[in-house]
């Protein structure tokens, strides 16, 4: 029912009920009417008359009052000579009187007994009178019960109203009233704005909790990303505004030398260095950065948006100075903390105008700064949203290829530089599509690195590796076989259970297995590195240096890490007949192999020149084209069977 129809309601049930309170008093007044007609017959008048004479006679009845009393009005109307004017006249029934039958009392008259034949047509006066004083009642009921309805819907409506404005939170919800003056309503709508004012508070801090970062007071992601919608609305091509996805340079490594509490302060310092030089830029009037929103949505990474900035020429203004602002270092607690500040920039509404693509355009900026220079800022540009689909596309390739068997090892062989002996192999990863076409490892290795996928590709080479040389021995060829280890596999705890599940598993005795691992992480972690491998160099696997001599080489630890191999990085011999420094390179690679006691291979040997020079100055062994690409698992060991066969043909003719 609508609040409205309540206040008619009311008063026409109300006024309904007067109305059968009248119906009903009509009815009894006609029942009476009935039942005074039943005595309507002169021989029913005679037989009451006999009974009253009887009942006197007998002594139940000692005057005429009780006479009347016993049997009038139901029956009959039994009328004294003194009472009949009186009886007649109280009636709602009136005349015409029908029989007369006289009441005798030991031979006297005392009374008589009327019947009247009355079927009312009517109501005697007193009886209308009370029937308008009913109608009357229920129209005055009715009438008041609308008004005093009204009332109270106005007051439910009052409190509606407030509840509704409280509820959204309208401002104006505080100045509304009461006006009704039921108690009842009136403390209702106190205690309701008593409870939606503490509810409200509640809500307001929880509010204030989730939408800022306890430390630092800054809206956090989802407070920003509200803010940043509403900042967006004015931003046009004349009067762009841009976004700067910020990151602090060092902050882990801060935390991680001075501890978290530090790392809190230090975090506060660079937030109240980029504030103070947005004022800066500001007051000096180099850019506009009023109405400025800086956010940290998580850790050491902070949102700023400049709603009129102008242009990329102050975007990068801005950009700069905002580094130049960490320069030369930040003290906390007593310390001098080296921190810098990269970002992405994003340009509004050039770049985009959706929250969530301008937030992640903007980390992809910052990711692209990550991956390259390391540092600095950058502005988004579309080629980095391809790039970085095509990575996702990528993984998700490399995935598919993981589970559908794609991946497997080609196998290049490494010969005897003295010897011409094949002494062994190193199997690289390859990856067939359906088609037919491989896809080359510089385009897949990185990315599977990044997404921890080469643990599962490193694993089917391991296995597989392992399997082929077994494979290769029981035909009579002892061939070591060296398989390419990622510092990824490495730091992963499980890479020595993994090890030694393809050796067992395939059988291959651990002499023909060697781990070809680049310096970078044995030198950043020498010691995660031999708690790794020292296990298994025990049993018997052997360790390579690969890439000697592109790295940051620190020969004192390389020394100490017991490889027993060093490959020269196929780069200096290609560089041999056109870079002056790469025959000294390779000559101290070499040299330094010998004084460890270690043997050395060299990579991409093409010619026959790269074979004669490397053979002269004692490098062991060389992998290239010159003898062969890597091959599949049969192919090689097709190729081994040929060259032996060749090489002992040879001998044979050098013999003859
Ligand atoms: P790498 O370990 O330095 O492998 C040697 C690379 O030199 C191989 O490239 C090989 O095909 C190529 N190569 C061999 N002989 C010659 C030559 O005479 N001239 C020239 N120009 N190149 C030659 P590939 O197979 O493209 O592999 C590239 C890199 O991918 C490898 O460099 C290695 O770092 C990585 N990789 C390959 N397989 C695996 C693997 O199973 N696991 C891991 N973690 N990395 C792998
Ligand atoms: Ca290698
Ligand atoms: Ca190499």
């Amino acid at each position: 029912m609508s609040r409205l129809s309540l206040a008619w309601a009311l008063p026409l049930v109300s006024f309904a009920l007067a109305m059968a309170m009248a119906v009903v008093f009509l009815v009894v007044s006609l029942v009476a009417v009935e039942i005074r007609s039943f005595s309507d017959s002169e021989r029913e008048a005679e037989r009451l008359a006999s009974v009253v004479a009887r009942d006197m006679h007998e002594g139940y009845l000692a005057s005429v009052s009780d006479i009347v009393s016993a049997y009038a009005p139901a029956e009959v109307t039994v009328l004294t000579a003194n009472n009949a004017r009186a009886a007649s006249s109280t009636g709602l029934i009136t005349q015409p009187v029908v029989h007369t039958v006289p009441i005798m009392f030991e031979g006297e008259q005392i009374g008589r007994v009327e019947t009247s034949r009355l079927v009312t047509s009517g109501l005697s006066i007193p009886g209308w009178g009370i029937l308008l004083l009913v109608v009357t009642a229920g129209g005055l009921a009715a009438i008041s019960g609308h008004f005093f309805a009204a009332r109270v819907v106005r007051s439910v409506q009052q409190i509606s109203t407030v509840a509704d404005a409280l509820r959204s939170g309208d401002a104006k919800a505080e100045d509304l009233t009461m006006d009704a003056d039921f108690t009842e309503l009136r403390e209702m709508y106190v205690s309701m704005r008593r409870a939606v004012g503490s509810v409200r508070r509640e809500a307001d801090e929880l509010r204030a909790e989730a939408f800022t970062n306890p430390i630092s007071g800054l809206p956090n992601f989802s407070a920003f990303m509200r803010k940043l919608s509403g900042r967006l609305e004015q931003a046009d091509f004349d009067r762009p505004a841009a976004l700067f996805c910020l990151d602090l340079d060092h902050f882990d490594r801060a935390c991680e030398s001075f501890g978290s509490a530090v790392g809190d302060v230090l975090l506060l310092k660079a937030i109240s260095r980029i504030q103070s030089e947005l004022d800066a830029l500001k007051v000096e009037d180099v850019v506009d950065t009023r109405d400025y929103i800086l956010a940290q949505p998580w850790s050491d990474s902070l949102y700023l948006i400049i709603p009129n900035i102008g242009g990329r020429a102050q975007a990068s203004e801005t950009a700069r100075r905002l580094r130049s602002a960490f320069v030369p270092h930040v003290e906390a607690c007593g310390y001098e903390i080296q921190l810098g500040l990269s970002g992405g920039i994003v340009m509004i509404p050039e770049d985009g105008q959706a929250t969530n693509d301008l937030v992640r355009r903007g980390e992809t900026a910052l990711r692209n700064v990550r991956k390259d220079a390391k540092k600095g800022f950058r502005f988004y540009a579309p080629r980095m949203d391809r790039i970085a689909k095509g990575r996702a596309q990528l993984e998700a390739d490399i995935r598919e290829a993981i589970e559908t068997g794609e991946f497997h090892p080609h196998f290049q062989p490494k010969l005897d530089l003295r010897t011409g002996r094949i002494k062994g192999c190193e199997a690289l990863a390859r990856w067939k599509r359906p088609d037919g076409r491989f896809v080359a490892p510089s385009a897949f290795i990185s990315v599977a690195e990044e997404t921890g996928l080469i643990d599962d590709i490193g694993q089917i080479i391991m296995r597989e590796a392992c399997e082929a040389a077994v494979g290769w021995l029981k035909e009579g060829h002892a061939m070591s076989v060296a398989v390419n280890v990622s510092p990824v596999q490495m730091r992963n705890p499980g890479f020595r259970d993994l090890v030694l599940d393809a050796l067992a598993t395939s059988g291959l005795p651990p002499r023909f297995l060697e781990l070809e691992i680049t310096e970078s992480l044995a030198i950043e972690d020498p010691q995660a590195f031999k708690d790794a491998v020292d296990p298994l160099r025990a049993m018997g696997v052997r360790l390579a240096l690969d890439d000697f001599g592109t790295g940051h080489s620190n020969l004192a630890i390389l020394s100490r890490l017991n490889f027993d191999v060093f490959k020269i990085d196929r780069q200096f011999i290609q560089n041999l007949e056109r870079d002056d420094s790469a025959r000294p390179i390779i000559e101290m690679i070499l040299a330094m192999a010998e004084s460890l006691g270690l043997e050395t291979v060299a990579e991409g040997v093409e010619t026959a020149a790269h074979a004669r020079f490397l053979r002269l100055r004692g490098c062991t062994y060389g992998q290239g084209y010159l003898y062969s690409p890597a091959l599949p698992s049969d192919k090689f060991l097709s190729y081994v069977q040929d060259w032996e066969a060749r090489r002992r043909q040879s001998l044979v003719a050098k013999a003859g």
